[in-house]
């Protein structure tokens, strides 16, 4: 599939009007569940099977349904609104075909419906069900929505599908054969799959030649199997987040036919229901962006995918760290408010100009260039003085990607196309010298207490360590002079830990974009306004094992490694009972 046919443009051009669902809870239950069809069943099923939520809370019956349903569409819709009739909830063609036939017939004759979706499981569809199906086709067009989820066996029955894939090859073969149209509904991110999983489902997708898609991320909701066993086991799934998804939903619909009509792309269900993926996109924000990644060449960004933050500026997400290069707060305002501001930057460079000496800045994750362009952006504003940027930066791509964030006119651009042509760029009194490797290469060859200030914008400890252990803040420290500081927006315990562990007075910063604080860590001169931890925060830094640093002495190990060490140690300590946090003692009276 190279152009996204979604089922809304179908309707419209077919009937010459938007269509939209009503959706109907025929209460007929499931054949897969316990206790009369409405116990256990899939493990991701909540209690209610899908119902449409809006109508059958309050208990109506089939023609109240209609009727709610009609009045919620036409005023959220207009007027000039046609309708489908979505039998949605459970199992729609669960009970003989005499009953289903009355509840089918009672629905219909309540409104002018161009459309009927029926949804079902590929094992709840007999002979004579499929006689009816065909004679409701004469009349309406209708969809059968058929549960798939996956085309791996091992996943069906991790899921307690209760159906093999065979099931829905069978039961597609039937449909197709009396010409009923048949929408196939997948779940990307079930226990125990991956890329390629996915990749295969889709494959099998495409063979059985479906008419339609819905499609959606796992959602782990609450009260369900599936939210009982991510509590036992932490690791049972691996939410997927709006990239995550992206990425697979773009390589999965690819692979399916021209012209799939798309019924679906995402799942949303209440915050309150939904224990994971928590996204920040709301599903109008992920369908525009969808779209736009859909469409996009992202092989020539390093798949690096663009975002726009709260305060407008762009940013952009990188796969491999599943992170933002800034805050979702503000790109634009994220270096000042994290780094330049904290170090007190203009009194510095102040400072520096009446010292007739460069201030040193080093820039550790130079990234999109950012932080070093806020810094460049004070140093024009202090006369006399000259800053020294030595901006450590592992990925070329990552400068490559930041180009399509500036206008090729701007300073910004110039700067990243010199530093990527040449690896420097001066801009007045002022330069940026970029050192492509791995940080923990190029620190070591840096001389000793050069550096006034640095800033540490590395992706976050859990996915980078090898940035945060106590050993790069030795080589840290090796290489700050002794009024310098020491910025990062982390306030991670095990941070902080490695910080003192390295030498360092460590203290807080003010917060931007989320609750927590950052870190600043001095020699032995904290600036003005220094505000130390709080007895608190030290105690768990110190008597708990969150605080307990990453570890990496030759410098060179792999972050999975330093990881796994840290977990080691820390279950060890966690045996000799030091506790997993600090908390207060309460005292009784
Ligand atoms: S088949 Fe559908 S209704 Fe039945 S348990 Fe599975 S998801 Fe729920």
């Amino acid at each position: 599939m190279k152009k996204l046919f979604h089922i809304g443009e179908y309707f419209q051009e077919k009937y010459s009007q938007p269509l939209q669902r009503i959706g109907i809870d025929l209460a007929l239950g499931c054949p897969h569940r316990s206790n009369g069809g409405f116990g256990d069943g899939c493990i991701f099923c909540t209690e209610d099977g899908a119902r449409a939520r809006h109508l059958t809370r309050v208990g109506l019956n089939l023609v109240e349904q209609v009727a709610c349903g009609i009045e919620y569409v036409k005023k959220r819709y207009g007027e000039n609104v046609g309708l489908i009739a979505y039998f949605q909830s459970f199992t729609s063609t669960n009970a003989p075909v005499s009953r289903l036939r009355e509840l089918y017939s009672l629905v219909l004759s309540q409104a002018d419906f161009k459309v009927v979706i029926v949804s079902t499981r590929p094992d709840a569809l007999p002979d004579e069900v499929l006689d009816y199906l065909e004679e409701l086709n004469e009349k309406y067009e209708l969809f059968v929505e058929l549960g798939i989820q996956s085309a791996c066996d091992r996943t069906l029955q991790e899921i307690n599908r209760g159906h093999d894939f065979a099931a829905v090859k069978n039961a597609c073969a039937r449909l197709k054969k009396r010409n009923l149209k048949v929408a196939g509904h997948f779940i990307l991110g079930l226990p125990g799959e991956d890329f390629n999983d996915w990749m295969y489902t889709a494959d099998q997708a495409a063979a059985l030649q479906l008419d339609a898609v819905k499609i959606h991320q796992l959602m782990v909701l609450k009260n369900t199997v599936l939210a009982q066993r991510c509590n036992q086991n932490s690791n049972y799934v691996k939410p997927l987040n709006e990239y995550d998804y992206a990425a697979a939903l773009k390589s999965f619909l690819q692979r399916l036919p021209e012209n799939t009509l798309l019924m679906r792309l995402m799942g949303d269900a209440p915050e309150s229901e939904l224990i994971s993926p928590r996204w920040w996109m709301k599903k109008g924000q992920f369908l525009s962006f969808f779209k736009e990644y859909f469409y996009s060449d992202n092989t020539q960004n390093g798949n690096f995918v663009l975002t726009h933050t709260a305060d407008g500026t762009p940013t952009l997400y990188h796969p491999r760290y599943r992170q933002h290069f800034h805050s979702l707060a503000g790109a634009g305002s994220e270096a000042e408010k994290k780094f330049a501001e904290p170090s007190a930057l203009p009194e510095r460079l102040q400072k520096s100009a009446s010292e007739k000496r460069p201030l040193r800045l080093l820039d550790i994750g130079f990234g999109l260039g950012g932080n070093s362009f806020a810094a460049l952006a004070h140093s024009e504003k202090v006369s006399g003085c000259a800053l020294e940027i030595t901006a450590l930066e592992f990925d070329l791509r990552t400068l490559q990607a930041a180009l399509n964030l500036y206008n090729p006119n701007s300073k910004e651009f110039n700067i990243l196309q010199e530093l990527i042509n040449n690896g420097f760029c001066r801009c007045g009194n002022s330069e940026i010298k970029l050192l492509l490797d791995d940080a923990r290469n190029t620190i070591r060859k840096l001389p000793e207490k050069s550096f006034d200030l640095l800033w540490l914008d590395a992706f976050s400890s859990d996915v980078n360590p090898e940035l945060w252990s106590q050993h790069f803040f030795a080589e840290c420290f090796r290489v700050m002079r002794n009024d310098g500081a020491l910025l990062t927006y982390s306030s991670a315990p095990t941070v902080r830990g490695g910080l003192f562990k390295a030498g360092f007075t460590v203290g807080e910063t003010p917060s931007f974009g989320r609750k927590r604080s950052g870190s600043i860590a001095f020699i032995n001169m904290p600036q003005e306004g220094f505000v130390p931890l709080s007895e608190k925060e030290k105690h768990i830094i110190f008597d708990s094992t969150a605080g307990v640093p990453y570890s990496d002495c030759s410098l060179n190990a792999a972050p999975e490694k330093i990881l796994s060490q840290h977990k080691k140690l820390v279950e060890r300590l966690r045996r000799r009972g030091v506790p997993k946090w600090y908390r207060e003692k309460t005292v009784k009276n």
